[in-house]
Order: structure tokens, then C-alpha cells, then sequence
């Protein structure tokens, strides 16, 4: 796997691991001992790049592009460190947006796509710029610094190595190149501390170490156990930002074993962690694996994935219980679905927030769960016709896969759609094939007369 590489370790010296790491000298390995090609890199990246080192910038290519390239991997996108303050970087570039309170960067736009440059930052220290609050946590960081610096404070050592546009070299401080080639995630610096002052760079760990097949550190993961609780402090927002690049990154499957594995799931998804802990059986979770794979797929397949499905998904299992408590109280389904899935994000939502367009949807899709077991005459038509079909068909694959659902039902409704008008027709006379049940006229309603003055 790791045959590009041409052993640059050779060159490792001990100081790349010392403890006092800022004063160890960088591991250089040239062009000649790396696989980074400049044909991988997007082109928007590489006018960046030169732009900034021909105006006498230093400008590097960081973190996941140059990590994703070493390992032979597509990079998500191409994130650049330069010595140029954002405005310097805006003074280059007429296309540049500067944008953030917590990190001032400069987006660099070409159409649609969009490079992110941020300018070499120090390590807070007291009485600097930065700020931590009472748990530690920073809450703001703009101190600008050298490269030697910007390195050091990254999360993971696999995620500081930088790619030099000067000499095509790649510049390694923090031992991140020993740490790809035997698959480690480990942190820079002490991992309790540096979780202390961003509890996110858990989820981190996690996402890398599953999108990567790699390991967590020892020391690492002894943190994680011990202080997955500060994820309470995160904002609900930056959350849900992170909760997608979980489960939305090809490898959701991994990520939630890995998540459960180190306890972190439960301070995401309280309810549901709490339903799959108790359950003897193992109906929810083998649910909500199957909906996690078959997001992989569809992110392999290049298809588009909705937030809302991975949603309804991840919160079936309590709104199935709320909604069965409801039912039992006498409440017409629907609107039982309805209510089960109002209270359950109405719970949700503090922890990880999930914007209303994404909710409405996954509202939807359990809701229509009761409406697809109505599927006699036009309003099978109807139904069919809807944007909202389709999702809550694949739903309801799910469900019937795992044996909640009538598999009679999934699969007339899979028949349904794959056959011509004729058929169709002839369907909806014997329909209900799922329910087994005939829908009687309901007699008109009498009215209680009504005295009128
Ligand atoms: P991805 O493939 O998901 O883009 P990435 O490593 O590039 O992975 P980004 O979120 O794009 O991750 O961040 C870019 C780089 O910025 C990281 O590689 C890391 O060096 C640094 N970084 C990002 N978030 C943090 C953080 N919370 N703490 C410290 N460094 C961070
Ligand atoms: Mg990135």
C-alpha cells in the first residue's frame, strides 16, 4: 500500500518525536522520495499556490489533500497555509472572500469551487490573542505564526504534513510520516489538553481512523473514553456540520461502530444509544446499519445522499417506540407518527441542531410510512407521484429488510412502480395486497341537530 513512499523514513531522525517539539528541526522528504504528483492536485489549488509564492509568500498545500495524496487517495479538497495574512491573500486575488470570527481564512473562489487559505497560526499562550474558557476550550485563535508553529497546533499528526510548492518537497514536524506509513492516528501534543480545547477533534479521531482504516493512538483513545462528555459544550450547529461529514463521508458504516466503540454516539444521539443499549434483540441496530450502508454505497455510487434520510434513520428507533406509546393511547396513526416525530427532534435538536428543511423531510418519511400501507385506488397513483415518494420507500425497504414492515407491502410497492398503466390498474383493484384489508365507505356522518336561533 505504501510502495510510493520509496522510504523516506530513512531520514526520520529522533527529533521529529522529541517532546519539546517546537525546537525540533522539520523532516524534509524532496519530490524524489514522495508520490505527491502535481497532476493529482486541482488546478485551482496549484494557481493559488504559485500566485502566492511568486508574490514572495511562503505557500504550502496542508492537511487532508496532502495526507489523502501520500495515501494515494482523492482528496476531499485542497487546503492551503501561507504566510500571507488573509488580507495579503485578498490583495492577490480578486476572486477572495475572507470569511470567519473563530479563524479569519480567505476563500478563494473559481466558479464553484473553492479554496480555502488560511495563514500560518501560533499556539495560544497567556495574554495572547487567544481566548480559552473554563473548561479550557478556545474559543478564539487568530494569532498569526510561523509554519513551525501552524504545525504544531493541527490536531493529528498525519494532518501536518505540508507540501512545499517552492521545491515540491513535503515538510514534516510532528512525525506524521511515520504515523501514515504504520496507520495511526495520533494527536500533536498532550491529547487531553488539546480535546480540552476543541472536544470536535474527538469526532475527528473517529472520522479519520474509520475513512482510513487506521488505528487511534493509545493515548489517545484513553482520552477520548475519559472526556467524551465535553461534547455536551460544542454548539448544536457545529454538531450537525460534523454529524455529516460522519456519516455523509463514504464511510459511515465504520464511523458508527467506531463512535459506539468509544461512546461518543450517545452524546450525539442520546435516545437512540439509549434504545440500541437496551435492546435484547438487534432490530434497531441492524436498521439503522443497513440505512449506514446503504449510504456508503450510494456515496460510492455517486448518488445523492439527503441529510434527511440519514436522519430518519439515526432517530427511527425512539420515534417508533413514542409513536407505539401513542397508538396505544388511541391515536389515529398519522397523526401519532406525527407527534412521535415533533417530540423526538423537539428532544434532539439541543444536541445536534438539524435545520427545518432537513427535519420537515424526515418528518415526512415516517409519517408516510403509514400512509404507504394505504394503497388502494388513486391514492396509490397520487402517492407515486410525490417527491417525497421515494424516499419513504427506500424507508420502508428498510424497515421490511429488517422485519418491522410487511415484506408484501414493500413489494407490491416495488411492483407498483415497475409495471406499465395495464398492470398498474389491474394492481390497484386487488391493492392492499400488503394490508389484506378493504377499505369500507365510511356511511355519512348524522349530525346532531343543531338548534338554530
Ligand atoms: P477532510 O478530508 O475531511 O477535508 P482534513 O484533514 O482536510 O480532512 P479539514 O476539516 O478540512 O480536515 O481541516 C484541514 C486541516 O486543518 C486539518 O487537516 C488539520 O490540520 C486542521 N484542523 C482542522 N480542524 C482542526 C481542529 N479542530 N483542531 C486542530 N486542527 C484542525
Ligand atoms: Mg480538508
Amino acid at each position: 500500500m505504501f510502495s510510493w513512499l520509496k522510504n523516506p523514513w530513512k531520514k526520520l531522525g529522533d527529533s521529529a518525536f522529541s517532546e519539546e517539539g517546537a525546537e525540533a528541526s522539520p523532516v524534509i522528504i524532496p519530490r524524489s522520495d514522495h508520490g505527491i504528483s502535481r497532476a493529482n492536485i486541482s488546478e485551482n489549488a496549484l494557481k493559488v499556490l504559485y500566485r502566492l509564492s511568486k508574490a514572495g509568500y511562503e505557500a504550502y498545500l496542508v492537511g487532508g489533500g496532502v495526507r489523502d495524496l501520500l495515501l494515494g487517495r482523492e482528496p476531499k479538497d485542497f487546503d492551503i497555509a501561507t504566510s500571507a495574512t488573509p488580507e495579503e491573500v485578498k490583495q492577490l486575488f480578486r476572486n477572495c472572500r475572507l470569511i470567519g470570527r473563530r479563524f479569519r481564512l480567505a476563500h478563494v473562489h473559481f466558479g464553484r469551487d473553492i479554496i480555502e487559505v488560511a495563514t500560518f497560526r501560533a499556539a495560544h499562550e497567556p495574554g495572547s490573542d487567544a481566548q480559552v474558557n473554563d473548561s479550557g476550550m478556545l474559543v478564539r485563535d487568530n494569532v498569526y505564526g510561523t509554519l513551525e508553529e501552524d504545525a504544531w497546533r493541527r490536531d493529528f499528526t498525519v494532518n501536518a504534513l505540508y507540501y512545499n510548492i517552492r521545491d515540491f518537497s513535503v515538510v514534516d514536524y510532528t512525525g506524521g510520516m511515520p504515523d501514515l506509513k504504520s496507520g495511526r492516528i495520533r494527536m500533536i501534543g498532550d491529547p487531553r489538553q488539546r480535546f480540552r480545547e476543541d472536544p470536535v477533534r474527538m469526532l475527528r479521531a473517529v472520522r479519520f481512523a474509520a475513512k482510513l482504516g487506521f488505528l487511534i493512538d493509545k493515548e489517545c483513545e484513553e482520552a477520548i473514553r475519559e472526556l467524551g462528555y465535553l461534547l455536551e459544550e460544542v454548539s448544536n450547529a457545529r454538531l450537525f456540520d460534523e454529524t455529516l461529514k460522519l456519516f455523509l463521508g463514504g464511510a459511515a458504516v465504520e464511523t458508527y461502530e467506531l463512535l459506539r466503540h468509544y461512546r461518543l454516539f450517545g452524546q450525539l444521539f442520546p435516545e437512540t444509544d439509549g434504545c440500541l443499549a437496551e435492546e435484547k434483540h438487534h432490530f434497531p441496530h441492524t436498521l439503522l446499519l443497513h440505512a449506514l450502508e446503504n449510504t456508503d454505497k450510494r456515496i460510492q455510487q455517486e448518488k445523492p445522499v439527503t441529510p434527511a434520510f440519514l436522519y430518519a434513520a439515526l432517530l427511527w428507533e425512539p420515534v417508533r417506540r413514542e409513536y407505539e406509546i401513542l397508538q396505544g393511547r388511541n391515536m389515529p396513526p398519522i397523526q401519532a407518527m406525527q407527534m412521535a416525530g415533533d417530540a423526538v427532534f423537539a428532544r434532539q435538536v439541543p444536541r445536534v441542531m438539524v435545520p427545518k428543511r432537513f427535519s420537515l423531510q424526515s418528518r415526512e418519511i415516517w409519517e408516510w410510512q403509514e400512509r404507504l400501507k394505504r394503497n388502494s385506488g388513486k391514492r396509490a397513483l397520487n402517492m407515486l407521484e410525490q417527491s417525497r415518494f421515494r424516499a419513504a420507500y427506500d424507508f420502508l425497504l428498510l424497515r421490511a429488510r429488517n422485519g418491522e414492515a410487511s415484506q408484501e407491502l414493500a413489494d407490491w410497492w416495488t411492483r407498483f412502480q415497475q409495471t406499465d398503466e395495464a398492470q398498474r390498474n389491474s394492481m390497484l383493484r386487488s391493492s392492499t395486497a400488503g394490508k389484506g384489508k378493504r377499505r369500507r365507505r365510511r356511511a355519512p356522518r348524522k349530525r346532531p341537530a343543531t338548534p338554530r336561533s
